[in-house]
């Protein structure tokens, strides 16, 4: 397979699939350029061998219609800041102007095309709409790690057309790499981190990790549903009645795995989900009727905080408590810090998949974390153990 370190892009006209389905306001003015700066190595890496660029995005929902409001327009000029090359605009993805634009391109420019999504054909995966867009390049590289688990026209289809010549981007690579040190060769002890509103939406995380880690910390709203399936009390908490049952499955597989499962032992609670409610600690199993639990409290920071610290490896998805209110974002923050001080000791650790990465960026710790993922569900659905179809597509022969 080939990769950006082995593959010559001279005199190629590399498609290149990049998200820039970037945060805006309601004027157009990117909020949070992450994603378009995350581009940039793939792109300079092709312009230094030679080669030029054709970039392809989607930009909000714009359902299969054309929709100025979600033009990409704008984003051309913002990426020819950061490129430090003019970048050319093509007015639709596929047509007379897409395919005239692509075939004057010279070694060293850049095209991008508008919106994908303003066709249908794109989230359809429309074979003949992937054909028109890979008439446009040489080579495909996929650098759109947030789409990868979708089966789209533009992140998936379009490799067929590339039998050869398709490699993924230096995103999507780091991505995949990132996981692969987690999951499937990591340095043991390895510790899996979990946490966030539902244990609905994490079923799959769990099963998949413990598999793979030797010890599972479970913290935010879903450890609620965990500690009333083992009699405790949770007051007012959220809790997930349908999966009590569910809960009592995954502990029961812990301990068959010998996997050390850590739950809340204590909670910061509040009676009421606000900023300004009146808050107390009590232990994990015995909130009084209506007071909540939104957060984990002093003894189980204390306790989750030193299995972090004790692993070589962690994988966090999902934050402690409610972060985003200032009386319940201690043990998230608690969790971030410890995580940063293990990486620090030299420990390997991967946030992604959630809001925790919200929580890092938040608490300005990215930096002391190995990796932190840039596909918030492209990322949950890796960790779920399944087959990315962005991913597939690369690596099928
Ligand atoms: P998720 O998207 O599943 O990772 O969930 C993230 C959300 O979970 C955040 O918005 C948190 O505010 C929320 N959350 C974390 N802990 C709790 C809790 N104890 N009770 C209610 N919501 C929580």
């Amino acid at each position: 397979m080939q990769t950006m370190t082995t593959y010559s892009f001279k005199d190629k006209k590399a498609l290149v699939r990049v998200d820039l389905n970037v945060p805006q306001d309601a004027n157009g003015n990117v909020t949070d350029d992450s994603r378009a700066r995350a581009v940039v190595p793939t792109v300079k890496k092709i312009l230094k061998d030679g080669g030029s660029a054709i970039l392809m995005s989607h930009l909000g929902r714009p359902k299969g219609k054309v929709n100025p409001t979600m033009s990409l327009k704008p984003i051309a000029e913002h990426l020819a800041g950061l490129l430090g090359v003019p970048v050319q605009f093509a007015t639709d993805c596929v047509g007379p102007d897409a395919k005239a634009k692509a075939a004057a391109l010279k070694p060293g420019e850049v095209l991008l095309l508008e919106n994908l999504r303003f066709h249908p054909e794109e989230e359809a995966g429309d074979e003949g709409f992937a054909k028109s867009l890979a008439a446009l390049g040489d080579v495909y590289v996929n650098d759109a790690f947030g789409t990868a688990h979708r089966a789209h026209a533009s992140t998936t289809i379009v490799a067929k057309f590339f039998p050869k010549d398709k490699l993924f981007g230096s995103l999507m690579q780091a991505e995949i790499d990132s996981v692969g040190k987690v999951l499937e060769s990591p340095q043991r002890p390895m510790t899996a981190i979990v946490g966030g509103s539902k244990v609905s939406s994490k079923i799959d995380v769990l099963e998949n990790l413990i598999g793979k880690c030797d010890e599972l910390i479970i913290g935010g709203g879903m450890a609620n549903t965990f500690v009333k399936a083992m009699g405790g009390q949770t007051g007012s908490s959220l809790v997930e009645d349908d999966l009590l049952e569910q809960a009592r499955t995954i502990i029961a597989k812990s301990e068959a795995k010998g996997v050390k499962l850590h739950l809340p032992t204590d909670a910061v609670v509040a009676d009421a989900f606000a900023e300004n409610a009146n808050t107390d600690q009590c232990a994990a199993d015995a909130v009084p009727d209506g007071w909540m639990a939104l957060d984990i409290g002093p003894d189980s920071i204390k306790a989750f905080s030193e299995a972090v610290l004790r692993s070589k490896t962690l994988l966090w998805n999902g934050p402690m408590g409610v972060f985003e209110l200032k009386p319940f974002q201690q043990g998230t923050i608690a969790i971030a810090k410890a995580l940063a001080e293990a990486t620090e000791k030299g420990a390997f650790s991967l946030v992604g998949g959630g809001d925790s990465v919200a929580a890092v960026n938040q608490f300005g710790l990215s930096d002391k974390i190995s990796y932190v993922s840039t596909g918030g569900g492209a990322m949950l659905e890796y960790l779920e153990g399944k087959v990315l179809p962005g991913i597939a597509a690369i690596r099928e022969a």
